[in-house]
């Protein structure tokens, strides 16, 4: 009786529990936010190991441990502590609500059909325990299911979906973060399962293969902040043409800062609209409209992969099913340690392996060359690009690589076969790239860097490289592999019957 008594009575003061999730910051986060309106915040992290969500990559583990460390500072800043899990969140989490003191729940939504099946079990199971559950946006401007072809359908083509999300008006002003939080304890009986970043074992130790990622990269808000400021004063003016290039920094650098929410995507529009109102980032409207529009190809992808829960693994234009994929375990290994042969592609291939990173235009042109010089099947691609990218991202990864293939939604065609050694000249036309990624090429003249193969003799000796030793000879002659793929891509006539004119 007392104890009822004491729990009728409770409500009002029970801690609400913030989880976090794909949201790592304070700032304009609505879940957190709401869950500060309650009074006390138990706020956690669950590091999830069930194995029926697809687990993070190396690369994304390693950045995930440096943004928990940051995002735990930031909530100390505010009065707030966060606590780490290791679990499965369906267990886990109806288990602390019983043990514990907790009036509501608060977290922002996720896109991934394995993780929306999740938050809907969580919803009725917590809501069962008597606890409120609330989830927020925090990750688009567009939820998936508010964009529409103009019956009612989901898009399948980028242009008229951008137009239709711009049609919804700008988006939502960012919230400003908790000025003070007052942070509640775990249950007692819950300090066992409460960890340190270490003890989640995130970061490779033996060997410890991050020294490149920390060099390149500041994880956290502070970060990401960081490179958005850089990104306006000094990559904006010009993205449009510059994005293109690999050997400048015109581009972002935004991606896993994204990828893990340390920056909203409302902060990104609205600091850079800011910027273009108020003429500090001196660019012309149209390098600002080139990149909302790769915002908006961020938006479409958790579109596509919201409407086509399977998009890593399945293809989305089901004629790739018949496709006659290669299976030539040398040549992908060639690939991913980046010894094609082909100097963009290793460059590419090597700045992924080093940084965790790499430059859009080089992932064509590495995906290009795996799917249409290799023949190999495209979820090869994305599973490594998902093990060593630190912006590996369940939407963005599989949506490009099918975009790549020809398989996906609004497709590159089928004959777009990207020449490496044209690519190489045009993108970086005096081989900076190349030179820093491919060191063993560093001494030869622009004119063979991408094809060293065509040098005479004489001139390889005198810059140190012999084919075949110091650097491999190309893994596939390009002519070959363009005819063997455009045969094989014509023989399936991907574009004859699909999608291209489905809005
Ligand atoms: P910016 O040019 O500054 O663009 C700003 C932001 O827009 C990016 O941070 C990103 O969030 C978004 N964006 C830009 N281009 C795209 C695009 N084509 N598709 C979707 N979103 C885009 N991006 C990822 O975030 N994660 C991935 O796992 C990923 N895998 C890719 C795989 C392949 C084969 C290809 C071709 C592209 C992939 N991309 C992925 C898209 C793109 O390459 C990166 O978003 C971009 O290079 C990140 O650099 P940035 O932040 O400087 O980009």
């Amino acid at each position: 009786m007392t104890q009822l008594a004491t729990t009728t009575d409770l409500p009002a003061k029970r801690a609400a529990l913030m989880w976090f999730r794909d949201d790592l910051r304070i700032e304009d986060n609505p879940a957190l936010v709401q869950a500060c309106q309650e009074g006390a915040v138990v706020c956690i992290y669950i590091f999830d190991d069930s194995p029926v969500r697809r687990a993070m990559g190396a690369a994304s583990r390693w950045w995930l441990a440096q943004s928990l460390r940051a995002l735990s500072q930031d909530l100390a800043k505010i009065g707030g502590s966060l606590n780490l899990l290791k679990g499965d969140p369906a267990q886990l989490l109806p288990r602390l609500v019983k043990e514990g003191e907790f009036g509501s729940i608060f977290w922002n939504r996720r896109y991934g059909a394995s993780e929306i099946a999740l938050d809907t079990q969580l919803k009725s199971d917590l809501t069962g325990l008597g606890i409120k559950v609330s989830s927020f946006n925090g990750h688009l401007l567009n939820e998936p299911w508010t964009v529409t072809t103009k019956t009612g359908t989901p898009c399948k083509v980028f242009t008229p979906y951008w137009r239709a999300a711009r049609e919804k008006g700008e988006p939502s002003a960012p919230l400003p973060a908790p000025t003070k939080m007052a942070a509640a304890a775990l249950p007692a009986s819950w300090a066992i399962h409460a960890l340190t970043v270490e003890a989640l074992a995130l970061e490779p130790t033996k060997p410890d293969w991050s020294g490149g990622m920390r060099q390149a990269w500041q994880p956290g808000a502070a970060g990401a902040r960081a490179n958005l400021e850089r990104f306006l004063d000094e990559g904006l003016a010009g993205y449009g043409e510059n994005r293109n290039r690999p050997d400048m920094r015109a581009t972002s650098h935004l991606s896993p800062h994204l990828r893990f929410g340390e920056i909203s995507i409302n902060q990104v529009w609205h600091v850079t609209e800011a910027a273009r109102l108020g003429g500090t980032a001196k660019a012309p409207a149209d390098d600002f409209a080139k990149f909302a529009s790769e915002l908006g190809w961020r938006e479409f992808s958790n579109h596509l992969l919201f409407h086509n829960p399977d998009l890593a693994t399945k293809n989305y234009n089901p004629r790739f099913d018949a496709f006659p994929w290669d299976t030539n375990a040398k040549a992908l290994a060639a690939w991913q340690r980046g010894q094609t042969g082909y100097p963009i592609v290793d460059a590419g291939m090597r700045e992924l392996w080093a940084t965790g990173w790499m430059h859009n235009r080089v992932r064509m042109i590495v995906g290009s060359f795996l799917v249409k010089h290799l023949l190999l099947d495209w979820r090869l691609g994305e599973d490594w690009f998902w093990d060593t990218l630190v912006d590996a991202d369940p939407a963005n990864n599989a949506a490009s690589w099918q975009w790549i293939a020809g398989s996906g939604a609004d497709a590159a065609p089928y004959f777009r076969i990207f020449n490496p050694m044209t690519q190489g000249e045009k993108f970086d036309p005096k081989g900076d790239y190349v030179r820093k990624w491919v060191p063993e090429l560093s001494n030869l003249p622009i004119k063979y860097l991408n094809q060293p193969w065509t040098a005479p003799q004489g001139l390889l000796l005198a810059a140190g490289v012999t084919l075949g030793q110091s650097y491999p000879q190309p893994i596939v002659e390009h002519d070959k592999a363009r005819q063997r793929a455009l045969a094989a891509f014509k023989a399936l006539k991907p574009d004859d019957d699909f999608a291209r004119n489905g809005e």
